[in-house]
């Protein structure tokens, strides 16, 4: 397979490998003290978790899930994120991405300015890793609900 010229391999400092562009490592929200800014862990960018996507060192054990935080009301505003992180954001897979589609910057939502931006490009075709060798299957009667699912994986 060619070199992928639309991923940097290095940003920032942090070799950042994506084997899928559509499911991902997932991301958690990681805030250092009370009153600094929200910022990005985990993902392609930072699978051990020990600096921020930005390049900050991690200082809590406490790690947030996006959907409890970005996905939710009252979290919308920009200026509690950490921008450097939001951009690095933009190297995570699109499943990880879409949890910060709400978030709102001056020029837009997230969502208009990163999630489309994936979306609506038209080349080169996507990245995708192969299924598993033993593909999941689930019974309809397990799954069928509308309830809110915050985590199905653990
Ligand atoms: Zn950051």
């Amino acid at each position: 397979m060619g070199e992928d010229r639309r991923v940097p391999n290095r940003v920032g400092g942090v070799k950042i490998s994506i084997e899928n562009e559509v499911t991902g490592p997932r991301v958690f929200v990681v805030q250092n003290s009370k009153s600094s800014k929200l910022h990005i862990t985990g993902g392609y960018g930072q699978p051990e978790m020990k600096k921020t996507l930005c390049g900050q060192k991690v200082k809590t054990p406490t790690l947030f899930d996006p959907r409890d935080t970005a996905a939710r009301d009252g979290y919308q505003d920009h200026t509690k994120w950490c921008v450097k992180c939001m951009g690095f954001l933009d190297f995570e897979a699109l499943d990880q991405i879409i949890l910060f589609a709400a978030i709102e910057w001056p020029a837009g939502t997230n969502g208009q300015l990163s999630v489309v931006r994936h979306l609506s490009r038209k080349k080169p075709k996507l990245k995708l890793s192969p299924p598993p060798a033993n593909l999941p299957s689930h019974k309809v009667e397990d799954v069928a609900s509308s309830k809110i699912v915050l985590d199905n994986n653990e």
